[in-house]
């Protein structure tokens, strides 16, 4: 079994033509939900692929938590340690989409309720698992707590540092792997990423959008080639990443081999709209391989 902690969203997603300034009303064209947060996001990639999977996070009990963890249990995430808190919200992020640009609101709700006392409750999951995936969508302190029990447990885990900020300096040793994308590993390490590979050999990973992703093994730097395709949506690329990352760790898979696959899967996952829209099952990532 695979755990995910992290955090569980709804995407409000409007566009618009004109984005209002100070004081101003405007039309928009369309509104739409989406099922979001990274947490759940790189579940529902492993659950895809086939795999059993627990996610442990939290909700409010309003109709948003409701859907979401509807829309888990359907993809086969086992949600009995998602906690539900009755006077919170649901996290959200708020999406205006227009020609220019994207502006991202998020409210982090209940996510932010999920503290070292709820995993404390939970510890068994994660200690029962064969890998931990985590993100930084929920508090920083969590976040190390889970770590830390990784660590004791020797309980390899695999840490996605977004929103980097977010981030702190005491993640990097108790992480097993970490998989910043370039602008993220540039804040956190700095501008000369040939040497921070090189300080965290087979446990830094960086993804390089279209280009694939490369990490160093201790003697060479290893360079994964991505899988051309026409980009219909990126949103999404790194969950898809990350949840089949760890799928093939846990499949037994070296990291090498581990990269190719989550390669392919976040490549078929760029090819449809929305986060989780296009995040493969297990047979169209392996004929994308072969
Ligand atoms: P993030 O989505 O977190 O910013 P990246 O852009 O690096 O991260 O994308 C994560 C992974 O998704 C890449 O390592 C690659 O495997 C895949 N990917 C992203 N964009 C594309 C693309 N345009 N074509 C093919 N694969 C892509």
């Amino acid at each position: 079994m695979i755990t995910v902690v992290g955090s569980i969203n709804m995407d409000l997603v409007v566009e618009t033509n004109h984005v209002p300034g100070k004081g101003e009303t405007k039309l928009g064209t369309s509104f739409s939900t989406h099922f979001g947060g990274k947490g759940a996001n790189q579940a529902v990639a492993i659950a895809r692929l086939g795999k059993e999977t627990g996610m442990i996070g939290a909700c409010g009990t309003d109709s948003y938590g409701e859907k979401a963890l509807k829309s888990l249990k359907q993809e086969n995430v086992n949600t009995e340690n998602v906690f539900l808190f009755p006077n919170e919200t649901t996290g959200i992020a708020t999406i205006i989409v227009s020609e220019a640009d994207n502006r991202i609101i998020v409210v982090p709700g209940a996510n932010n309720l999920l503290t070292s006392g709820e995993i404390e409750r939970v510890k068994q999951q994660i200690i029962g698992s064969e890998i931990v995936v985590i993100q930084l969508e929920i508090p920083a302190e969590t976040v190390q707590t889970v770590l830390k029990i990784c660590k004791e447990h020797d309980v390899p885990v695999v840490l996605n540092p977004a929103p980097v900020d977010n981030f702190k300096e005491k993640f990097i040793d108790l992480a097993t792997y970490l998989t910043p994308n370039e602008s993220e590993c540039i804040s956190i390490f700095g501008e000369n990423m040939e040497q921070s590979l090189e300080r965290y050999p087979n446990k830094l990973i960086v993804t390089l959008g279209d280009q694939g992703a490369r990490y160093y093994d201790g003697e060479k730097h290893i360079f994964v080639e991505g899988f051309r395709v026409e980009p219909v949506d990126t949103t999404g690329a790194g969950d898809t990443f990350n949840g089949s990352f760890a799928y093939g760790l846990a499949e037994g898979m070296g990291i090498e081999e581990a990269v190719r696959f989550a390669n392919a899967s976040a490549s078929i996952s760029v090819e449809k709209q929305g986060a989780q829209g296009g995040m493969p099952a297990l047979g169209e990532v392996l004929l994308r391989l072969s």
